[in-house]
């Protein structure tokens, strides 16, 4: 049998033992939640509650015209406290309607399930799938209905769905696999129907051979594949599973819409699923909270807005103070400065590491060895484009890297190579976007 993968990625330890084999546990409502009116890529959403207003679960708290955004629902009901601001991961202050709860999660009363699957269109799901403002859950949290949306010229025949969870410390999706798979395989026939696809591939890392065996289960003889594949980072970034799986690049520039390809988390499907049988919209979502400092970890499903607070309480709180606090993975994820910060759509993980596990490392001048081109999954040549931060960096195409971190990872002069790099395609896209 092959072993599907691509070029490049390293191989950090997983510490993936600490969690995953903790059942999903469902944690009560909390007594206030924050609720960003940004958790998604594309236009922000604008606040369609005011101060004082009564809301119930699942109601739309915020929306916008913008066909590149997702609606933001209350995720208990209750009265909102305030319209006012929270800070996310990347430091962002922006705008959240804060819900103080009733307790009583009273369901919105236009919530109601979409009926027969064959019934419906293209249209329809992508309608159902925007109005219940999925976006994907495995951090990017791009609009989900925008992905089924291909250009006129173009069509989607490969409907891959990413259960590889490459991250080290990360299990959420892995017990998520476990414990839903029927929910996951019914997603999929959600999203190959609202794309027309043809194929319909579930990839998922050969280090889960549990998860694995769990899906073939539930699709028995439906037409489905789970594709093993090896175990690597960043073998969950979309165009690297792209490439192992179809053995299509999707081009420099480009989507994977370009070349008949949807990617959505296992997650997204378990919510595309709920949303389909049930009407309730993206309120909720599974969180690894692990990390050797964290005194039980475990994962946790709780409702968006919940604060990081409230869910390292829930497992015990620390062993020692940490050195690292991350929200997602500690290979792509962003500090954590604020335990007030709430859970948000893109929210996989709250890794908290002790010294041990993330020293604080000198950095030394690079010694020209190459680890970090040979790591890099996206063909780049990471050294230079974190040398050149002005408009020389453009030939070395940083729009192009998927901010994976296996360059500064493998790097053993220590350089801070993916920080730089973030900075070489921020200028990049103000320059494609003529702001400088
Ligand atoms: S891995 Fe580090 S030391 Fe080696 S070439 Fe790249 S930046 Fe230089
Ligand atoms: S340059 Fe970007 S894509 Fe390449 S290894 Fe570094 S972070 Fe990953």
């Amino acid at each position: 049998m092959p072993r599907y993968t691509f070029r490049g990625g390293v191989h950090p330890p997983e510490f993936k033992d600490l969690a995953c084999s903790r059942p999903v546990e469902t944690l009560p409502a909390p007594a206030r939640v924050v609720i960003p009116m940004v958790q998604h890529m594309g236009a922000p959403c604008e606040a369609t509650v005011r101060k004082g207003d009564a809301v119930a679960m699942g109601q739309v708290i915020g929306d916008t015209e913008a066909f590149v955004s997702a609606p933001i629902h209350a995720s208990v009901s209750g009265v909102v406290e305030a319209v006012g601001q929270c800070t996310l991961a990347d430091g962002r202050k922006v705008p959240a309607v804060i819900v103080e709860s009733d307790g009583e999660d009273r369901l919105s009363e236009d919530i109601a399930p979409a009926g027969d699957l064959a019934e419906l269109t293209s249209d329809d799901i992508r309608h159902l799938v925007r109005k219940a403002g999925i976006v994907g859950m495995g951090g990017a949290a791009f609009p989900a209905h925008v992905k089924y949306s291909p250009p006129p010229d173009g069509n989607v025949d490969t409907i891959i769905l990413n259960g590889c969870e490459c991250e080290p410390f990360l299990t959420c999706d892995h017990r998520v696999m476990i414990e839903e798979a029927e929910e996951i395989v019914f997603g999929l026939e959600v999203i190959m129907k609202a794309c027309d696809a043809e194929r319909g591939v579930i990839g998922v890392e050969d280090n889960k051979p549990d998860a694995a065996e769990a899906l073939r289960q539930a699709i028995g003889d439906r037409p489905y594949e789970v594709v093993s594949l090896q175990t690597k980072y960043p073998e969950g970034a979309e165009k690297q599973l792209i490439s192992a799986i179809t053995d299509r690049e999707v081009p420099s520039g480009g989507l994977p819409l370009h070349i008949g390809v949807v990617v959505n988390n296992v997650s997204t499907a378990v919510a595309i699923s709920r949303a389909f049988k049930t009407g309730v919209p993206l309120i909720e979502r599974v969180v690894t909270v692990s990390g050797d400092v964290v005194a039980q970890p475990k994962n946790l499903r709780v409702r968006l807005g919940t604060s990081i607070e409230v869910l390292l309480e829930a497992c015990g709180g620390f062993t020692k103070a940490p050195a690292r606090l991350i929200s997602g993975g500690p290979m792509m994820g962003l500090a954590i400065y604020d335990l007030d910060m709430p859970v948000t759509k893109g929210t996989s993980g709250v890794i908290a590491l002790s010294e041990g596990i993330a020293p604080v490392l000198n950095e030394e001048p690079c010694i020209r060895c190459g680890r970090c081109v040979e790591a890099c999954p996206a063909f780049l040549m990471p050294l230079y484009l974190a040398t050149y931060p002005d408009e020389s960096a453009m030939e070395f195409r940083p729009l192009d890297c998927i901010e994976c971190g296996a360059c500064s990872y493998i790097c053993p002069a220590n350089r801070h190579l993916l920080q730089r790099i973030r900075l070489a395609k921020a200028e990049a896209a103000a320059r494609q976007r003529g702001e400088s």
